[in-house]
């Protein structure tokens, strides 16, 4: 297979761990017959320093025309970078939601899988960390409170501020497509996350997922409240498989289904549209406290290079390999310094690109 990808490496340690995730994606293409047609792209910080838009129309078309982006990071320190005197819309950041808008990208993938050589990382009970979890959160990117009408008005002297939640029937099923199908390539079950006791959206989002669920007769859904999941990430996440939600709750929970793996330098994240098409990168920023030293961890970006070979492409079984190579990398106790602990062997902590050497080395075929 040819594989056509789009490749943003955005700022700070974006063009490192991109780097290393095309340095793994090559490995694997040669091992497994495949060839890959890339195209550099930029975006965020770099794009306002080459062309003074944080996103070009030519970058919205040539990511149109490849079959799946891969991403860095973007932004810079907001503190000390000139690119943060500019208006909001102008900034590094708008670039991104440009982009994700352009794409139409309406359901975000963020998997949540605690590697067990990294289970003193996690800051669960040990016994819940020993057990492991491996979860799938799937988040509605489009609607919901982030992007219904809003405004703020005084009123006898009183500021009222109002914000909107609204969803169609549409937008809500196409979400809940997307998560079955990825529940039919996994365990087979989906908790749909809401609050349907308080809200009208929550019971049309109930309504019209149970609707989705008659097509699949194999999948078990549930259906859970938002305060009740916040809980049970913490409690019990190994009881989850995939989990779909609404855009604001799935804001909240993704983040703390991140911050239960242990470190933000391990998560993979995609966003994808009605096709085969998606976005994808590592769940953290382009950490500019660390650019350019060669200490960044790059096996979040690998893990969505993986990702992608599954999701865009349905190469299955390269995927696979690419999340062995990095579990045999773990395995033999190699660590970037953000997932080091004290018993780390000093010989076995690697920069950016030594790591990823090594995962690329772990990378075989059949
Ligand atoms: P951040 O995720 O960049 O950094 C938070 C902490 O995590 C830092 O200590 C950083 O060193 C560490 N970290 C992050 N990724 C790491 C990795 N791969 N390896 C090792 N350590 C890692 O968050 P922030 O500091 O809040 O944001 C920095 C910039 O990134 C801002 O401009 C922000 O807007 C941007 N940002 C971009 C994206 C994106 O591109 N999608 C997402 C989040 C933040």
């Amino acid at each position: 297979m040819n594989m056509n990808i789009a490749c943003i490496a955005g700022d700070g340690i974006g063009p490192e761990i991109t780097r290393e995730a095309l340095k793994v994606l090559g490995q694997t293409a040669a091992v497994c017959g495949h060839t890959i047609q890339r195209e550099d792209l930029l975006m965020g910080g770099a794009s306002i320093d080459a062309y003074g838009v944080p996103l070009t129309q030519e970058t919205v078309e040539r990511c149109q025309a490849a079959d799946a982006v891969l991403m860095g990071s973007i932004g810079g320190d907001a503190k000390t970078s000139p690119w943060y005197r500019l208006s909001p819309d102008k900034r590094p950041e708008a670039g991104l939601l440009g982009l994700r808008k352009a794409l139409r990208l309406f359901a975000n993938l963020r998997p949540a899988f605690l590697y067990p050589e990294l289970a003193e990382a996690c800051p669960l009970r040990e016994e819940t960390a020993k057990k492991g979890f491996d979860l799938m959160l799937v988040r509605e990117l489009t609607g919901g409170l982030y992007f219904g009408d809003r405004k703020t008005q005084e009123v006898d002297g009183v500021r009222i501020a109002t914000d909107t939640l609204v969803y169609s029937e549409e937008e809500i099923r196409r979400v809940a497509r997307r998560a079955f199908d990825i529940a039919m390539t996994r365990r087979k079950k989906v908790t749909s996350v809401d609050k349907a006791n308080v809200l009208d959206s929550s019971r049309l989002w109930r309504t019209v997922t149970e609707e989705v669920a008659k097509d699949y007769p194999d999948i078990t859904l549930e259906h859970m409240l938002v305060d009740n999941c916040a809980m049970q990430i913490v409690l019990d996440p190994a009881q989850f498989d995939v989990i779909l939600t609404e855009n604001m709750f799935g804001d909240i929970l993704s983040d703390e289904a991140s911050m239960i793996t242990g470190s933000i330098g391990m998560l993979p994240s995609a966003s994808l549209n009605e096709s085969k098409f998606g976005l994808y990168e590592p769940s953290g920023g382009s950490a500019p406290d660390i650019a350019g030293k060669d200490v960044a961890n790059p096996l979040a970006t690998i893990l969505s290079a993986a990702l992608m070979l599954r999701t865009t492409f349905g190469l299955e079984k390269e995927a696979d390999a690419v999340e062995r190579a990095v579990r045999e990398t773990l395995a033999e106790g190699y660590r970037t310094r953000d997932i080091a602990s004290a018993t780390t062997d000093k010989e076995k902590i690697l920069g950016c690109a030594a790591m990823g050497d090594k995962v690329a080395e772990h990378v075989k075929g059949e």
